[in-house]
């Protein structure tokens, strides 16, 4: 599918990136590339350093493992990506001709890894991805991007990688699909991509996460592909064989982005939602005034602001109402509280005006 935006000259949708967590031996890596080369893949992905959690755990092959994605890319005309997390990796991946580098979640968290990368990367025309940093903070994966924008790097990718919790959830890494828009609504312009993989831990969840990314106008998705996964030296559980890949990717909806003039029903739908948008801004505005109202009151009569048993009241008889509308719980509690709270903001503001405090 054409799509407006590119990376690595492709405006394909989606864009593809897979192969195995870590390059484990030439074999296994040659023969990964071959099978996803003739699945039409963009990228072959593997780690060559690999960030493990706890010490004497598989950390990679290192720079021999360079030397087979070389090969890689003689055998099968794939182009190649592996993570550099300083700037020696990067010296490292250049030499060998690496295509495109990414900087792991671990690694975006802390700037000063980020800009050691960066600066060993000045004058280096080389695209870059940047996983999302493990804690929920948009500024530093924004951040690390605009790093190597100033250093000149033209191609950057931004990957979703999901967050670390100490909840059990059933992800391995939450995905938090509020930050990843917000990241979207701030860059337009960078390419999104979806790491189904690490946001879910196992193999079950893989086409479900993949989906979702796509649905929620992703450009391309990143996974981890192995021809013996049960056996992978990391991420065994996650990983999947080239012909369950290719399941994979066959059975996605690859739903087209809007192109307003073809759309004339949604642009009506569109302009119908911003017009009750719009109606529910001046009703707010209007409940405001009359709470201002109500402060005054108070004020005059010594009230105070919290009634908890009228704000229990309208709370329930509004979950009740709202359920009739098809509107969750949840919804209409978090919807319900933020009135409430900006209620309280505009009674205290009335309570402790200055110049009303003169005149008591
Ligand atoms: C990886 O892609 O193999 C990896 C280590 O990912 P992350 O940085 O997302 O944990
Ligand atoms: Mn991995």
């Amino acid at each position: 599918m054409q799509h407006s935006k590119s990376f690595l000259g492709q405006h394909k949708r989606p864009f593809l990136i897979a192969g195995p967590c870590s390059a484990e031996t030439e074999g296994q890596v040659i023969s990964i590339a071959k099978d996803l080369a003739k699945q039409g893949i963009d990228l072959f992905r593997a780690g060559i350093w690999k960030p493990r959690t706890r010490p004497g755990m598989f950390e990679g092959v290192g720079s021999e493992g360079l030397r087979w994605l070389r090969e890689v890319k003689e055998e099968t005309g794939l182009k190649v990506t592996v993570e550099v997390a300083n700037a020696h990796h990067v010296y490292e991946a250049l030499k060998f001709g690496v295509d495109v580098l990414w900087i792991g979640a671990r690694t975006t968290v802390n700037p000063f890894s980020v800009q050691e990368i960066a600066d060993a990367l000045r004058g280096a025309n080389v695209p870059v991805m940047v996983k999302n940093p493990i804690n929920p903070d948009l500024e530093l994966w924004l951040g690390a991007v605009e790093r190597l924008e100033r250093v000149g790097i033209k191609q950057i990718a931004a990957i979703h990688r999901g967050f670390s919790s100490a909840a059990k959830t059933r992800y391995r890494n939450i995905p938090l699909w509020e930050v990843a828009i917000e990241f979207m609504r701030r860059r337009p312009d960078i390419f999104m991509i979806g790491d189904n993989s690490h946001i879910c831990g196992n193999r079950h969840m893989l086409q479900e996460v993949a989906q979702e990314h796509m649905d929620l106008n992703f450009d391309g998705l990143i996974t981890e592909v192995h021809c013996n996964p049960d056996e992978a030296w990391s991420d065994a559980k996650q990983q999947i064989t080239p012909d369950v890949y290719k399941q994979l990717i066959d059975s996605l909806v690859i739903r087209e982005e809007i192109d307003a003039g073809k759309f004339d029903t949604i642009e009506a739908l569109r302009v119908r939602i911003d017009e009750i948008d719009q109606e529910v801004l001046n009703l707010l505005g209007r409940r405001m005034g009359l709470a201002q109202d109500i402060g005054r009151y108070k004020k005059r009569n010594n009230i105070s602001i919290l009634q908890p048993e009228r704000w229990n009241e309208i709370l329930q008889a509004a979950v009740e109402k709202g359920r009739m509308r098809n509107l969750s719980d949840e919804f209409v509690i978090q919807l319900l509280s933020a009135v409430h709270q900006e209620s309280i903001r505009h009674q205290t503001q009335i309570m402790n005006a200055v110049e009303e405090k003169v005149t008591v």
